[in-house]
């Protein structure tokens, strides 16, 4: 299309590009496609949660997701140290504590610096930030309502959707949404009660294990298994960890209603579903960590024709992240089959924009993505679990290789410490998946998925040298295979 006739098309609108949703990919997008000279305006709004919870620009991650939760995690990881300083020489009071409500306000302090940043950032690239919430009207026009009820429309060419989510409450369970809390409020509680139960996704793990450290009696209800999607053994590592940590663990239970007591303590029921028995106790807070509902339902789609999954909620997209309706584009976690991670909403947000502005082809790469879960003893990983090569490649033709080593003077680490190459046995042995649990998982695995995005091979891993001593370098020595059945254990250097 020629430049003026571009010009004409564009300029009938207010905005060459309008994004909803000012989290991870929303403010990736916006900025790009601004700095690429297009003219763009972001809106994002925070509708509190149940307990009137809310935050400013940045979305999830920054105000209720990685971020306070990292801080949370580093929390309890020093009050481990410190105890472990014990066994180094340090003279520590035996009995320590921790003030709840000093980490909150330092956490809350770090992520109002974020919001301001985020502020500016919009500012120094010509992104026009609306605090309003958007929902569509027609395929190019958006209405926007702000908290007072004052409302716009705005027009744009084109429309990014990157509304991400928020928690879901198990509504069938009573009183679940009166009492319960979820991770939008945990951050932001000033004084958390000593005692709690979460219900089991990967979050409930994360926050369980900080928790944990930071010295509260955490209880985790798994209705089925922990960390689903993962290798099940290395999520085996982490949970008996968690458990030899001091983290409770209820598996195969649901809970079935939650009371309030008259002393202001809730009264949890539930149900083992092995034995099928109920059981009651009580605890002083539950909060629900039973996976996220995108937010979908008040953006009209149905009404513009952008057309969903009706089973989990998310937008259906293509490659290039279109919808059903071409000008229009959804990114992050609204989005179907994208992992609801940060780096891949900024990484898609940013491509979308250069492939928007006509600056670029390239599609974002979904495979492959590295991740770390930040519990006591984190797990980083990157490609298949076990399971998954096994199921797509059958149980001989890969191959496993791993080690079990303990760390330190404590050795608290012991027997915990377990990496796994799963590669395909036949010619170059190209790896298939690795799998890390130790500490800083997530600084090891960022290091070998570059490795593993460049075509990582078994052999590949052999001809490197290592770093001593370090927990990585356990990486790049294994050699015993689990089809071997020997012992794994590292007993030198
Ligand atoms: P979000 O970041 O959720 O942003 C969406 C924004 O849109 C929000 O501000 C929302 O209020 C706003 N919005 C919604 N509807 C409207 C509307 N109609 N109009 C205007 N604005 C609207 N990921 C990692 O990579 N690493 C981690 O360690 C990690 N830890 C996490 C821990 C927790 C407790 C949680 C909950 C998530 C974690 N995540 C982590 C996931 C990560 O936060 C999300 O994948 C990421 O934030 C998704 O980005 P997004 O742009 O899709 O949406």
């Amino acid at each position: 299309m020629c430049l003026f006739r571009k010009q004409l098309i564009t300029g009938k609108f207010d905005y060459d590009l309008v994004v909803i949703g000012g989290g991870s990919g929303g403010l990736a997008c916006s900025k790009e496609a601004a700095q690429l000279g297009q003219r763009v305006a972001v809106l994002d709004y925070v509708e509190p949660s149940l307990k009137g919870t809310k935050w400013g620009l940045g979305g999830t991650c920054v105000n209720v997701g990685c971020i306070p939760k990292k801080l949370m995690h580093q929390a309890a990881l020093l009050g481990t140290a410190v105890k472990d300083a014990r066994k180094y020489g340090w003279q520590i009071p035996e009995s320590l504590s921790h003030d709840w409500s000093t980490m909150a306000e330092a956490v809350q302090n770090h992520v109002k610096s974020l919001n301001w940043g985020h502020r500016v950032q919009l500012q120094d690239k010509k992104v026009k930030y609306l605090n309003m919430k958007g929902n569509l009207v027609d395929k190019h026009t958006i209405r926007a309502v702000n908290a007072k009820g004052k409302e716009m429309t705005v027009t744009a060419k084109n429309i990014v959707l990157a509304t991400g989510g928020r928690p879901k409450y198990p509504t069938h369970v009573p009183g679940a949404m009166e009492f319960g809390i979820t991770s939008d409020d945990l951050v932001n509680h000033y004084c958390f009660p000593s005692l709690c139960v979460c219900v089991c996704k990967d979050v409930a793990l994360e926050c369980a294990g900080f928790l944990t450290g930071i010295g509260l009696d955490t209880t985790v209800m798994v209705r089925s298994i922990a960390l689903r999607g993962f290798d099940q053994q290395m999520s085996g590592l982490v949970t008996d960890y968690m458990e030899a940590y001091g983290t409770k663990f209820s598996w195969k239970c649901t809970p079935k209603s939650i009371e309030k007591l008259p002393s202001g303590i809730l009264r949890v029921t539930w149900m083992n579903l092995n034995t099928k028995e109920e059981h009651q106790d009580t605890f002083n807070s539950v909060l629900w960590a039973v996976g996220r509902a995108s937010e979908t339902k008040t953006l009209n789609l149905d009404k513009v024709g952008v057309e969903i999954n009706i089973e989990t909620g998310k937008i259906i997209v293509a490659a290039d992240e279109a919808t059903s309706v071409p000008n229009i584009f959804a990114i992050g976690d609204i989005a179907e089959g994208r992992p609801e991670l940060t780096p891949t909403a900024i990484k898609a947000g940013k491509l979308l924009a250069r492939r928007l502005v006509g600056h670029s082809t390239e599609l974002m790469n979904y495979d492959n993505v590295a991740t770390t879960v930040f519990t006591p003893l984190e797990y980083g990983c990157v490609g298949l679990s076990e399971e998954e090569a096994e199921r797509r490649h059958g149980k001989d033709q890969i191959e496993v290789k791993y080690s079990i080593f303990a760390m330190g003077v404590v050795r608290h680490n012991i027997k915990f410490s377990y990496k796994m190459v799963v590669c395909l046995r036949e010619g170059d042995q190209r790896v298939l998946g690795m799998h890390f649990t130790g500490p800083s998982a997530g600084e090891v695995t960022q290091g070998f998925s570059l490795g593993f995005q460049c075509g990582l091979t078994y052999e590949h891993l052999r001809n490197t040298v290592g770093i001593h001593p370090t927990c990585a370098e356990e990486l790049i020595k294994l050699n015993i295979t689990k089809r071997s059945g020997l012992d794994a254990t590292v007993t030198g250097c």
